[in-house]
């Protein structure tokens, strides 16, 4: 729940927000905002340890911006902000009308001032979302990036820019894990990173919380979650007869272990992992209704679920005789 000590609202990025603290009372959460650090730590990064070659010099950048990463839940609806890797985003000005018989002909309309502004590049299909009919996508398969300068007219009127996400392999997954305390966060990056070996860990990102306290100086605190950008190895996975990108990053465990603590793993592909297991190997998942290691809750035995117990069966059999 985000609370403000005053009539104005916490824009992230906004930095007018933080400028009121003097009228806060005891007890109101200050005015904060979430930004995501970048540890240069990945292991593409560093120089090759043994005798081999040394790394060529790598740009000490991320691969992607933050907001590029692919998504880490399956469905997000905020067309605000997120898109899709591969897609610009306009929406249509109010004032353009949206008859449906002209529907080709503004794609086309579309397409010919893109490829215009851009000789070069090969620009894929273009869309209008069904639920948001004002808004456009246009699908851009190049890695290189998109002039969001490019300016789109229809009817006389100037498309407003939205969004655009690079493209993004599809062997790219984002994985969040939350409740990372401080002093093992460190930890926490270097066991994933043996951890979810032969796929790569290329990026990883640090959520903080910063906001301003009553004396005006800026506070920033880490909020215990970590981001990657992994790239699954689909060598080693084809000769399990994993074929697809999806399929691989559904046999990733469902939770990490270091020490005494357990992290959940947060990942668009991640299918419903036993929460009584908390399985940590690759290639093995049931669900919690399946699991046969948890007891009973009927009698109390292990081996089976509740819906197929062989005393509750009896007993309610017996309680159909009443
Ligand atoms: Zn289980
Ligand atoms: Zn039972």
């Amino acid at each position: 729940m985000t609370r403000t000590s005053s009539p104005a609202t916490s824009t992230p990025g906004d930095p007018k927000t933080t400028e009121n603290t003097p009228t806060q009372s005891l007890g109101d959460t200050p005015v904060y905002t979430a930004t995501h650090e970048w540890p240069p730590i990945a292991a593409r990064l560093e120089p090759l340890n043994d005798d081999g070659d040394p790394r060529p010099a790598v740009a000490r950048h991320p691969l992607l911006s933050f907001a590029e990463l692919p998504p880490h839940q399956a469905r997000i609806l905020n067309y605000d902000a997120r898109v899709a890797p591969g897609v610009v985003r306009y929406g249509l000005p109010p004032r353009i009308k949206l008859p449906d018989a002209t529907r080709i002909q503004d794609m086309v309309q579309i397409h010919s001032q893109i490829c215009e502004a851009h000789p070069e590049l090969e620009i894929g299909s273009i869309t209008f979302k069904k639920s948001r009919p004002r808004i456009v996508d246009i699908h851009w398969p190049s890695s290189q990036p998109y002039n969001t300068e490019t300016p789109i007219w229809l009817s006389g009127e100037r498309l407003i820019f939205i969004a655009a996400a690079g493209r993004v392999k599809e062997t790219w997954i984002t994985i969040v894990i939350r409740d990372i305390e401080d002093a093992s966060f460190d930890a926490v990056c270097r066991g994933l990173r043996d951890f979810l070996s032969p796929h790569e860990i290329l990026d990883y990102w640090r959520g903080v919380l910063n906001y301003t306290d009553r004396n005006g100086n800026p506070v920033r605190f880490p909020n215990g979650e970590l981001y990657i950008l992994v790239e699954l190895d689909m060598k080693g996975s084809t000769d399990r007869g994993l074929l697809y990108p999806n399929d691989v990053a559904s046999s990733l465990p469902g939770f990490f272990v270091l020490g005494e603590n357990k992290y959940k793993l947060n990942y668009a592909a991640r299918l419903d992992h036993c929460t009584f297991c908390q399985s940590t190997t690759f290639f093995e998942h049931h669900r919690l209704a399946d699991c046969t290691l948890r007891l009973c809750s009927f009698c109390q035995d292990p081996g089976h679920p509740l819906r197929s117990c062989p005393a509750a069966k009896r007993a309610e059999a017996d309680q159909a005789q009443v």
